[in-house]
Parts: C-alpha cells; structure tokens; sequence
C-alpha cells in the first residue's frame, strides 16, 4: 500500500518456494536456508522503489507460521509453512513510486513468479512477476 509519506509493504510466501520445505528444519543446512531466507526479507533489498522517491526502510516484522517443532505427542503436526513479512518504509516524495521492482528470486531458488497487488492515492491493480520480468508499473 503507497501513501504519500510512505509504502507499506506485505509479502506471503510459501515455505516450498521460499526454502523448499513446510515444517521444522530438520539439519543445520535447512536451519541456515531459512535464517538466510529470514535475513534477506528483511534486509528489503528485493523490493526496489524509484531513486527519486527516497523510500527508507523503518520497520519490519517476519513471521514463519509452521515451521517451529511440533512435540512428537502433539495431536497436530503441521502441514503447511510460510513466511509472512511486513515492511514499512518513509518515502521523501512518495508520488514519485511509480514503479517497484521485485527480486525475490535470489533469495528463493524454487520460487517462479511472485503476484504483488498494489493500493495508492490513484490506483489499485496486480500484476505477475518472474524471474525475467520483475518489474510492475504502477501507473493507473
Ligand atoms: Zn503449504
């Protein structure tokens, strides 16, 4: 959602795409995958606004429903995880994103195409983005 002072973003990704699995980490190697997976929505280099709105990322809240232990007794085990993302940036000249850029697909090898839905003062629409087209105009 992009307001004039800011953007708020909100990513939903599947565990498969994400870290190519949906439950607890089961060695060190998955645990990493999934701190790194972690650490790069966080760092908010794969979501890339104009230069000349003068967006700075201010706040950010990851979640990853699913993937914790289940004790072995537990009459439920998980059967779906993902990773939930908020981030919230202040733009200088927020008119000015008119466009963004999602990269994801560093950071999560199975991951094909990412849909981004977008509110502002002037528009609302979606878009489908991959590996070769990452880029979504915003213009109404
Ligand atoms: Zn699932």
């Amino acid at each position: 959602m992009l307001e004039e002072t800011g953007v708020t973003a909100q990513l939903r990704i599947a565990g498969m795409s994400a870290v190519g699995f949906e439950r607890a980490p089961r060695s060190a190697a998955e645990r990493g995958r999934l701190d790194r997976f972690r650490s790069a929505i966080v760092s908010a280099g794969w979501l890339v606004f104009p230069a000349s709105a003068g967006c700075q990322l201010f706040g950010s809240d990851v979640l990853a429903p699913g993937f914790e232990e289940t004790p072995p007794d537990a009459e439920t085990h998980n059967e779906h995880a993902e990773i939930r993302a908020t981030l919230r940036y202040r733009c200088a000249n927020g008119s000015s994103v008119s466009e963004l850029s999602v990269n994801l697909f560093d950071s999560a090898q199975e991951l094909e195409t990412v849909s981004v839905e977008w509110v502002t003062p002037l528009s609302q629409g979606s878009a489908v983005v991959g590996r070769r087209q990452q880029r979504v105009s915003l213009a109404p």
